[in-house]
């Protein structure tokens, strides 16, 4: 495997399942697994300083930290009742899927939307269907040719910087709502098939769960139970096929290269790694993997101790872009997390993220000036007026896939070259979905699709 971030780690835990006898290694180019899961010390609490929850309503996660061990740490948030920044103050956030209404007498209650804004909104139940025609769209556009445009700046631009930290006129529909694409032909109303694609029995399940004590713990558990040999500090840099069969990996500087043989290799590093690795095997691939853009946050984590801390609803709140702030959403992870307010024992911890897709020269700030710009936000939002007992700003520069109009086929192409080369297979956030299920899910695709290339494989 190459990559040590979670699709890594759960494409060599699912190899040992499969071929129990396997040597794997995972070449790991940071002096750490986990990748975008990472755990630091904030006020001292152990918390998550990159991803802090996964979906529960698709099964990998949860299962891949039940296959490591963690099952008995599976918890789930105390709240998710989130809120919305709107017009400078917080307001219970409306039900949508991804920014899309479900149910606009709902929406209407909340107050988000103008009287003209709801107005236009309520056409999505008259207007002629909208068809796609087999073509990909941006989720901004889809929203705003339906629902009108203050639906597309108050709901999916703060839901999906959120997700992507991306725009909502720029991230593909297909992609980030394929169940609601799909159901499109089947009744014009948006608002009907949003609510439909949210329906269903699943949907007694909680949405999210997580980790006691951070998701940065599943890393080190999926390791230890895939028992692949972990060399860190060990960049790829080259792949080769071999004359007879197997790939070649090249590590090491370029004045004292390593080589690496093994019959088969996962590249599970984001895109543009992946497109520097592939250049040369699998050049239409590289291409395509060159083209997918990344947007750089910021995570700000800071400790309160409880008594000076303002008293808050749910689990904190998202800011749409049109409120001209600087956070774009804040997490009470001691509200949203009873491990985490156990652990502070009267220290709150909380974090605000900050930075969009393109907005970049935002984050060029110092740490210091990042908490500021995070403190100013909060004072408006919620009335904080004191300063915290400690703080920790994480970085995640280019942490972001973006999924542009034509994500899909741009995978397509991707796994339709890489997919013509016997023991070579790609997976991880830039492919089918950037949650922790979905880089799990695409690791566990790559794996599937190299198992008749492996030594013992029944013949084809
Ligand atoms: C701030 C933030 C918060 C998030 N929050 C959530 C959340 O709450 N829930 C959720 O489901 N998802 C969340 N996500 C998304 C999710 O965490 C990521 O999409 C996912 O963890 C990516 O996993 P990965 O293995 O594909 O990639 P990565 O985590 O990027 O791992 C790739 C690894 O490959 C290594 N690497 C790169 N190039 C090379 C090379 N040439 N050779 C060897 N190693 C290399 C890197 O060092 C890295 O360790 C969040 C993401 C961010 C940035």
């Amino acid at each position: 495997m190459i990559g040590g971030g979670i699709a890594g780690l759960a494409a060599a835990a699912r190899m040992r399942e499969e071929r129990p006898e396997a040597e794997i290694v995972v070449l790991e180019g940071s002096p750490r697994i986990g990748g975008k899961l990472q755990l630091a010390e904030v006020g001292g609490v152990t918390v998550d300083v990159g991803a802090e929850a996964m979906l529960n309503r698709r099964p990998e996660g949860v299962a891949l930290a039940h296959t490591s061990g963690l099952g008995a740490a599976v918890v789930h948030p105390a709240t998710t009742a989130a809120q919305l920044w709107n017009r400078s103050e917080l307001v219970a956030m409306p039900r949508t899927l991804m920014g899309i209404p479900i149910d606009l007498r709902q929406l209407a209650e909340t107050g988000v939307i103008s009287k003209p804004g709801m107005a236009r909104a309520a056409m999505d139940a008259v207007l002629p269907a909208t068809s796609l025609d087999g073509r990909d769209t941006s989720i901004g556009a889809l929203v705003e040719e339906r629902f009108g445009r203050e639906v597309v700046d108050r709901l999916v631009e703060p839901l999906l910087g959120g997700v992507y930290a991306g725009h909502a006129r720029e991230i593909s529909a297909r992609a980030a709502v394929p169940q609601v694409v799909a159901l499109l032909d089947r009744d014009r109303s948006l608002a009907k098939a949003a609510a439909q694609a949210t329906a269903g029995p699943i949907s007694d399940l909680p949405v999210f769960a997580g980790i006691a004590g951070g998701m940065g713990r599943l890393p080190a558990a999926v390791a230890a139970a895939s028992g692949a040999r972990i060399e860190l500090d060990t960049t790829a840099r080259a792949l080769a096929r071999r004359p007879g069969g197997g790939w070649t990996v090249v590590v090491g500087s370029a004045d004292e290269p390593r080589l690496l043989q093994a019959d088969a290799v996962i590249v599970a590093v984001p895109a543009r790694a992946a497109a520097r690795l592939l250049s040369e095997v699998a050049p239409a691939a590289a291409l395509e993997l060159a083209r997918i853009e990344y947007a750089s946050v910021a995570l700000v984590t800071m400790a309160f101790a409880e008594r000076d801390f303002p008293a808050v609803h749910g689990s904190g709140f998202l800011v749409p872009p049109v409120e001209k702030r600087m956070i774009k959403a804040s997490t009470f992870s001691f509200a949203k997390w009873d491990w985490v307010r156990q652990a502070g024992n009267g220290t709150l911890v909380m974090r605000c993220s900050l930075g969009r897709h393109r907005d970049e020269h935002q984050l060029q700030v110092s740490d210091e000036e990042l908490v500021e710009l995070a403190l100013t936000d909060l004072a408006d939002a919620i009335g904080l007026s004191v300063r915290p007992v400690d703080h920790q700003v994480q970085r995640w520069g280019g942490g972001l896939p973006q999924y542009a109009v034509g994500h899909l086929d741009r995978i397509a192409t991707v796994r339709a070259e890489v997919g013509r080369l016997p023991g070579l297979a790609v997976c991880g956030a830039a492919y089918d979905g950037l949650g922790i299920p979905a880089c799990i899910a695409s690791a566990h695709l790559a794996v599937a699709s190299l198992l008749d290339d492996l030594p013992g494989a029944a013949p084809r």
